[in-house]
């Protein structure tokens, strides 16, 4: 019996993960990996912090390499090989190798293509300059850590999730950042109020945030480059890092004629297998189907990656007996100094963009018990559909204890659970681990109390005078940072106070967290006021060292 030819085209996330899961299966199969980069199955994500040097040793990135793809899983792996182009007739693939310059086909039976994406480098006047860098492999990492050794003052250009550990982890080795990002706010992948904590972060930690501004050109000057703003700021550094996003690499796909997306992802099917059935895909160069919506999405992200190679590979040999890929649901965390934010399916940005009906609460409370020592806030929000009460997405920020709960409602979301299955999941708990009633628990206590009519909410103090804004927080502390237009009724006290306000006028509590104006809200509400309470309170999302600005 001769053994099935498979080739790889792409050695990490998504190659790799498909090689070493046909391996397992099929001990006969002869399988070669291709991979343009000098380096194979790396680990790319922790590339930033070899930069910053928490991670000090280059060599643990490193893996695998060849030879030890061969000895532990007898892949034939060739590096500094790239793909060219795919004889779909001919089942065969030519490969240039980039050392000797020669080229040579290779056939398959059956194609895995994992070319991952590319960072976006916008054409513009300077950005050819040898002190702009990208970060994807091993060898963008040593260009940078270079850089760092006589270069004290960066600019990083896009605050997502790479672009904001590449600050951190820049300023964390003394070099002087500057943050500039389009959007009127880091990391676009959040709604803006999940991330004000975040950004204070960066600027407690010297960061220089340049929000709603674009890059138009680079210049260099004798003594650095200068990256020239629209607003018309002028920034000037040893290096630019450019992370505005990455784009898929399928031009091998395109040219095979295989099927792409809207957005030029390779289309997959739910064992991802491309238009061509001899032709697998995985990884950041394709799209899949949403785990939440209906509709395709693409997800540029190591989990996702890994685990759709695993699905091709048990295809390959289980047919249909494999387990198809679910979708994906897009999953994402990422830390800055002492605090961590992160996604997790829809926010209310997208459902807004999108037309969904939703609903959307965000809670604040502690990582666990308040009187057991360490405890820090934590903001969660989540949002459903309206109809069904099905959770759709969360985002989460703090100083810990963030991924956790992320985790749980990445969960609770692939499970199709809805805001009701939030109150009583049974989460673990001792005083330094959580709280009898964890903030995933609140949240979906707040969504119900919304949905069931107990309680209306405000995410905007009211500017209409009309309007009575009553502050329900102690009040040496109202008196510290008081709300401009609010009266101070103690929510202690407000029974006792209930005539000082106007009944025949509207309300909206507030108080530092949210949960005291919405316990206000419930007793005016049954006195027969018009009330709403301000959503997640005035802290929601500030820095708790600073003082609240509102
Ligand atoms: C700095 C950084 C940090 C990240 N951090 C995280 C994180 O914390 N969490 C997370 O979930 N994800 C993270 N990611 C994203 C994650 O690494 C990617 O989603 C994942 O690696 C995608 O896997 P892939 O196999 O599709 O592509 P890749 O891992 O990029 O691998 C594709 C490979 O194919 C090779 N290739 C392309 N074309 C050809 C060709 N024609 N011939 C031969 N070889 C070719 C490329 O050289 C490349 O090495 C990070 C990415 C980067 C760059």
């Amino acid at each position: 019996m001769t053994s099935i030819e498979l080739l790889v085209i792409g050695g990490v996330a998504a190659g790799a993960s498909f090689a070493a899961r046909a391996r397992r299966l099929d001990e006969t199969a002869h399988i070669t990996v291709i991979e343009r980069g000098p380096d194979v199955s790396f680990a790319n994500c922790g590339l930033p912090y070899h930069i910053g040097g928490e991670i000090p040793t280059r060599g643990v990135l490193a893996v695998q390499t060849p030879q030890s793809l061969k000895a532990l899983l007898n892949l034939e792996v060739r590096t500094q090989c790239a793909a060219v182009s795919v004889d779909r007739a001919g089942k065969r693939v030519l490969v240039k190798n980039l050392v000797n310059g020669q080229d040579e086909w290779i056939g398959y039976d059956k194609l895995m293509l994992a070319p991952g994406a590319a960072p976006v480098v916008p054409p513009m006047p300077g950005v050819d300059d040898a002190r702009i860098f990208t970060l994807r492999n091993l060898v963008d990492m040593d260009r940078i850590v270079k850089a760092t050794l006589s270069g004290k003052r960066a600019v990083v250009i896009g605050a997502g999730f790479i672009g904001l550990e590449m600050a951190e982890q820049l300023r964390h080795k003394g070099v002087d950042v500057h943050l500039v990002e389009l959007q009127r706010q880091i990391l676009p992948q959040l709604d803006h109020k999940m991330t004000l904590l975040l950004e204070s972060e960066l600027r407690r930690k010297g960061i220089e945030v340049h929000l709603g501004d674009q890059v138009t050109r680079f210049a260099a000057t004798k003594e650095s480059l200068q990256t020239h703003l629209a607003s018309g700021a002028v920034l000037d550094a040893d290096f630019v890092v450019m992370s505005i996003g990455v784009r898929p690499e399928t031009s091998l796909a395109r040219d095979a004629g295989l099927q792409l997306g809207k957005r030029g992802h390779i289309v997959v099917n739910a064992f991802m297998q491309t238009s061509d059935p001899d032709i697998y895909a995985a990884g950041d160069a394709v799209e899949t189907q949403d785990r939440i919506m209906d509709g395709q999405t693409a997800v540029p992200l190591g989990g996702p990656a890994n685990r759709q190679g695993r699905v091709a590979a048990d295809h390959l040999f289980m047919g249909d007996k494999a387990r198809p890929y679910p979708g994906s649901i897009g999953t994402a965390i990422v830390r800055a100094f002492d605090v961590a934010a992160g996604v997790t399916g829809w926010t209310e940005q997208r459902l807004q963009m999108a037309g969904i009906a939703y609903g959307a609460v965000t809670v604040n409370d502690y990582q666990h018990a308040t009187y057991f020592p360490g405890a820090t806030p934590l903001t969660l929000k989540i949002c459903w559909a309206e109809d069904t009460g099905r959770l759709l997405g969360a985002q989460a920020s703090g100083q810990d204890g963030v991924d956790k709960r992320l985790d749980v409602l990445a969960t609770a979301i692939a499970a199709k659970m809805t805001v009701e299955d939030l109150c009583h999941l049974e989460l673990a708990y001792a005083p330094p681990f959580g709280s009898a009633k964890d903030i995933v628990n609140l949240a979906g206590f707040a969504a119900t109390n919304l949905r069931d009519g107990l309680v209306v909410k405000t995410d905007v103090l009211p500017e209409d005078p009309a309007v009575q804004l009553v502050d329900v927080r102690a009040q040496g502390l109202a008196e510290a940072f008081p709300i401009a237009g609010a009266i101070n009724i103690p929510i202690a006290t407000l029974r006792d106070n209930l005539d000082k306000l106007d009944r025949k006028r509207p309300v909206v509590t507030l108080c530092s967290f949210g949960k005291m104006s919405y316990f206000a809200a419930r007793v005016l509400a049954q006195n027969g006021f018009q009330v709403s309470s301000f959503a997640g309170g005035i802290k929601a999302n500030l820095d708790p060292r600073i003082p609240p600005k509102l």
